[in-house]
């Protein structure tokens, strides 16, 4: 019998740890990982250093018209990196320009039915954990195991801050607690799938939890959805 393959698919509020987990899973079982984030940063990205009016319809679907957005795998790092146009764009889309105009931009239709489209694409083969914020409600309504995350708001401030401060020494703790604050409005209360919990999906709290608990807990959820593993 051929290993099962599944969709994973997390989703939950802003630094809580989807990425770390979901990186861990997908090299544990052999999987692919897709960062949905990624996609609206390097829209986002494309948008300013352009200068779109992206309040203007008509100029977004000429944009998204000149935007293809890849994921190429690294050597050297194990993981895939996002390019927009060909252009290794991952050194720029967590710069906090692109941080303050992401969640307005990901909350365009035309941005998201894009996004979308290539984010279901990308999983009609399964073997691939996603994260984001409407992949169990929208991109993967079929997915076999949905998580929902969450953490503690100062928990995710300080994480947030750490990972910023190793490449942006001159942010604060208030600027980060903003953002976050900001985001995680505008993404749950937007009209075009706003985040939320889908019905079927698991909360997965991890403010006291280590990554290796974490993952060991997520493990034996994914060893229940899948009889034949293709991993011990
Ligand atoms: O995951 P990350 O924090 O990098 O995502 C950046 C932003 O992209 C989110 O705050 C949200 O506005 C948007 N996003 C989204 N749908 C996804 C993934 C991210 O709207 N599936």
């Amino acid at each position: 019998m051929s290993a099962q393959k599944i969709i994973i698919a997390i989703d939950g509020y802003s630094s809580c740890g989807k990425s770390t987990l979901a990186k861990e899973l997908a090299a544990k079982l052999k999987y692919s990982y897709i960062d949905s984030g990624a996609m609206y940063r390097a829209i986002t990205l494309y948008f300013l250093r352009h200068h779109i009016d992206y309040s203007d319809h008509g100029k977004v679907i000429d944009a998204i018209a000149n935007i293809n957005i890849s994921f190429v795998y690294n050597d050297q790092t194990l993981n895939s990196d996002i390019h927009l146009n060909d252009e290794d764009v991952a050194p720029y889309i967590r710069d906090m320009i692109v941080s303050e105009k992401v969640s307005e931009v990901a909350a365009i239709r035309e941005v998201r039915s894009f996004a979308v489209a290539q984010q279901k694409r990308m999983g009609r083969k399964k073997a691939i954990v996603m994260d984001g914020r409407d992949i169990g409600t929208a991109v993967f309504p079929e997915a076999e195991l949905k998580l929902f995350m969450t953490a503690d708001p100062e928990v995710r401030v300080m994480r947030r801050f750490k990972e910023m401060y190793e490449t942006n020494p001159r942010v604060t703790i208030d600027e980060v607690r903003h953002n976050l604050e900001l985001r995680d409005y505008i993404d749950s209360t937007r009209e075009e799938s706003p985040l939320h919990q889908a019905t079927d999906a698991i909360l997965l709290d991890n403010s006291s939890l280590t990554r290796d608990e974490q993952l060991e807990i997520v493990l034996n959820w994914v060893k229940e959805k899948t009889p034949n593993p293709a991993y011990k």
